[in-house]
Formats: structure tokens, C-alpha cells, sequence
């Protein structure tokens, strides 16, 4: 049993459906098939937005943004589907008359609520679409909508999985279409929703249909996940910032893992946790080049230090944070600085002490940052810098460091046996304003 997941960009128009249908179609020959499905291209952006101007009770630019979204997924249907009277019509019609329903009726206070209810329409309408579509060319398939397969508490917006219930449920009504004999068994469901036990829509978080993948994989110890992309596998770092990218061919859960942790966005550790626990392997593959073998992830760490990744993140800052009484950096000083940081809801991305001082790097944020300044300085003298970038590099050994940093000026740097990480500063450092 296999988990395929698509993401928005695999299915944003009409040929890249067909494209997906054809790579279901090429693959579902080899057994039973689940495939998780993302909202079309854009769509949960826009339906964001929409849901905001639904709270703010801004009618025209909700409407115009509804308006849009049904214009542009019925678009897409009717390049699929030539015949104006299919039924895939008058179920998107439907679809969108519920969403249009509930916001032409008055908001609740709790936006969370409101936003899966709006939101979760990205994921109904896009799997009705492929369905639909791989009806008609010929591959049966059976469409179970998430909220019933995986169940969550009422934490609307970042709902939490109730894994033994989700479990449950989920082998109790996937297993017997998935082991059905006479029919190609074929399962297609949404990403990123849920469900609670009193039947109100969840989502799991942005970015959250590789997280559904894995826990359906979870609840049928699926042999294999397959995530589809729109590159090649995960690589060694963002092409964007760096040329001459590799590919990771294979690495272990805890490295991906670890990348994740250091800021790569390659996988969510969410993801990745139930997968490592029932050693179920992950493949990341492109939907454009469905031949190639793209990235495993899985067990085998023997080949984690073969290529160095680098990750950059910007937006840094770095504090240095002296004692007042010039007295040595203890641990009650450690423990108020935590406890700052802590109240604040500030990560510390990296750290470093001296005698006299404690370093941090972390994360500008607008409102947190000077907030987080302010109360330091009530019991410290505090130095710092903004605007820095924070590179790490796992498996750093044979990599060309001062290429890397190109004579910018290196404010720490910190090394482990795996990971090296350098917070530099750049043409715009400076002090935080
Ligand atoms: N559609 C959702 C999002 O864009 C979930 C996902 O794509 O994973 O965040
Ligand atoms: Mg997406």
C-alpha cells in the first residue's frame, strides 16, 4: 500500500491534472493507492484572504475574491471535461454554493472556526476536480473526505491528531475498498483537513497535506510515501540562493529532521515523526519528471555526511547580553535571559557564551524583538546587531568556508562534529532600530 501526495502546484490547470492522472494511472498498477491532494495552485492564499475579509465584514473584496476562486476552479474543469453537462459541474456548483452560503451570512467571533470551515473548501473542491477526472479516464477511484478519516481536537486552525481515533477510523474505512479484489483499489482524499468527533472541519496547519499523508500512511503501515514536487527531490540547499545545487539521494529521517530544525523547509518534522516510527520510507519525487528517482528518506544514515547541505536564513539578530555588576555570566543571569526569551516567544537559533557575556541569534520579528530588548535591558547591559544571516552547514569537512562567507565579516561562529553554523553580517547589519 502506497501514499502518494500532490501538492497545489501539480494540480494548478488543466494539464498539469492530466499530468497527475497520468502518473496515477502509470503507477497504480503495482497496488492499492492513496492519494492526499493539496487546494489547486493559490487557492488556500486566496481563501485566506477571503476569510479576512469575511471578519472584517469587507463584502465587495470577499466577493471579488469568491468570485475568482469559482471562476478559475470551473475554468479548470471545463478544460478537463468537455461536456457542460458532466456531473462534476453541479458538484463544484455545490460546493461553492455552501462556501457562498456561509459568508453571505454573518461572522462568528472565533476567526480560527471560521477559517478552517472557509479554508477546508481549497482541499473539498480540487479532489472532486481529479477525482472526477480520473473517473473519466476510466480509473475507479473512491473519494473520502478527510474530515471523517482524520480526527482532531477542536484547536481550530493548528488541530491536533487524536492518533488512536484517527487510527482507528481510518483502517476501519479505508481497508475495505483498499483490499477489495475486483476493483482497482484507488483512495483519493484531502491534505491539511480534519475533523472533530462532533463533525466541525479542522486544518492541521499550513502546509499540512504532507503531514495527512503520513498519518494515513501511519494508520495502514503503508509501504511507501510519495511526496510530488515541483523539483527533483530535496536538495543540498534553496537553488535560489545558491547555483550548483545536489540532490540528496538518501538520507536518514534524522537528518532530514535535523535540516528541518536548522530552517531548510524541506519536510516538517510533524511529517516525518510518524513515518520514522513504523520505518516507513519516503520518497520526494518530481511530478515533472516522474522517471527519476528523486530523495529517499528513510533508515539508512550511512550516506548523511556524503554531500554538505546549507541552509541560510536572514532577518537575524544577534545579541550580546552583559551582566551589570560586570560579574560573570551565571546561571541566574542564564536562567532570567531564558526566562526573557521564553515569555517573548523567542526561538534561539544559536548561542554562545563567554566569561563576561551571553550571545544570541535569533529571528527579527517586528513586534517580539523590541519587546524582548526592552525587558533584557532591565537587568543587562545589551549589545546587538540586526539584519545578520545565519548559514549552517551539516557536514561541513571539505567545504570552502571562506568561499562561502566571501570576506564578510563573521560575528560567531559555532561547530559541532556535524554542523557549523556562522552568523555573518552583510552590506545592510546594523544596530536594531
Ligand atoms: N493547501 C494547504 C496550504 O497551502 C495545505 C498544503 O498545501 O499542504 O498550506
Ligand atoms: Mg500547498
Amino acid at each position: 500500500m502506497r501514499i502518494f501526495k500532490f501538492g497545489g502546484a501539480s494540480v494548478k490547470d488543466p494539464q498539469s491534472v492530466r499530468n497527475v492522472a497520468e502518473i496515477i494511472k502509470h503507477q497504480h498498477g503495482t497496488g492499492p493507492l492513496v492519494v492526499v491532494l493539496s487546494a489547486m495552485g493559490k487557492t488556500t492564499n486566496a481563501l485566506e484572504l477571503l476569510c479576512a475579509m469575511f471578519m472584517d465584514r469587507n463584502k465587495p473584496a470577499m466577493m471579488e475574491i469568491f468570485d475568482q476562486l469559482k471562476a478559475s476552479h470551473l475554468q479548470v474543469a471545463q478544460g478537463l471535461f468537455t461536456d457542460p453537462g458532466h456531473p462534476v459541474f453541479s458538484v463544484l456548483e455545490q460546493s461553492f454554493y455552501k462556501l457562498y452560503y456561509y459568508i453571505t451570512e454573518e461572522p462568528g467571533n472565533n476567526y480560527n472556526y471560521e477559517y478552517d470551515r472557509i479554508v477546508s473548501t481549497g482541499e473539498m473542491v480540487s479532489t472532486q476536480i481529479l477525482s472526477a477526472y480520473l473517473k473519466e479516464i476510466g480509473l475507479h477511484n473512491y473519494l473520502f473526505n478527510a474530515p471523517k478519516l482524520v480526527i482532531t481536537d477542536a484547536n481550530f486552525r493548528d488541530a491536533r491528531v487524536d492518533w488512536i481515533m484517527s487510527t482507528r477510523n481510518i483502517r476501519e474505512k479505508l481497508l475495505p475498498f483498499l483490499t477489495k479484489e475486483d476493483l482497482p483499489p484507488l483512495v483519493i482524499t484531502q491534505g491539511f483537513i480534519g475533523g472533530t468527533t462532533q463533525g466541525f472541519t479542522t486544518t492541521l496547519g499550513r502546509e499540512g497535506s504532507d503531514f495527512t499523508a503520513a498519518i494515513i500512511a501511519y494508520a495502514l503501515d503503508a509501504s511507501e510515501v510519495v511526496i510530488w514536487k515541483d523539483v527533483p527531490g530535496l536538495l543540498n540547499a534553496d537553488p535560489k540562493i545558491l547555483p550548483n545545487t545536489v540532490l540528496l539521494n538518501n538520507i536518514s529521517y534524522q537528518e532530514a529532521i535535523e535540516l528541518a530544525y536548522y530552517g531548510a523547509t524541506v519536510i516538517h518534522p510533524k511529517t516525518l515523526k510518524p513515518l520514522l516510527s513504523k520505518n516507513i520510507p519516503l520518497r520526494v519525487k518530481s511530478f515533472e519528471q516522474p522517471n527519476k528517482e528523486g530523495s529517499l528518506i528513510n533508515q539508512n544514515e550511512t550516506k548523511d555526511h556524503l554531500v554538505p547541505s546549507f541552509i541560510f536564513k536572514y532577518n537575524q539578530v544577534l545579541v550580546s547580553i552583559f551582566p551589570m555588576d560586570f560579574s560573570f555570566i551565571a546561571e541566574e543571569n542564564l536562567s532570567r535571559i531564558f526566562a526573557d526569551f521564553a515569555r517573548h516567544g523567542v526561538r534561539m537559533n544559536l548561542m554562545q557564551n563567554s566569561a563576561i557575556s551571553f550571545s544570541v541569534c535569533f529571528d527579527r520579528d517586528k513586534i517580539k524583538t523590541p519587546a524582548l530588548l526592552k525587558d533584557l535591558k532591565k537587568n543587562f547591559h545589551v549589545k546587538h546587531n540586526s539584519n545578520l544571516e545565519l548559514i549552517t552547514v551539516r557536514h561541513y569537512g571539505k567545504v570552502n568556508i571562506d568561499e562561502l562567507v566571501k570576506g564578510r565579516e563573521v560575528l560567531m561562529e559555532q561547530k559541532s562534529r556535524t554542523t557549523l553554523q556562522l552568523v555573518v553580517k552583510n552590506e545592510t547589519s546594523g544596530p536594531c532600530k
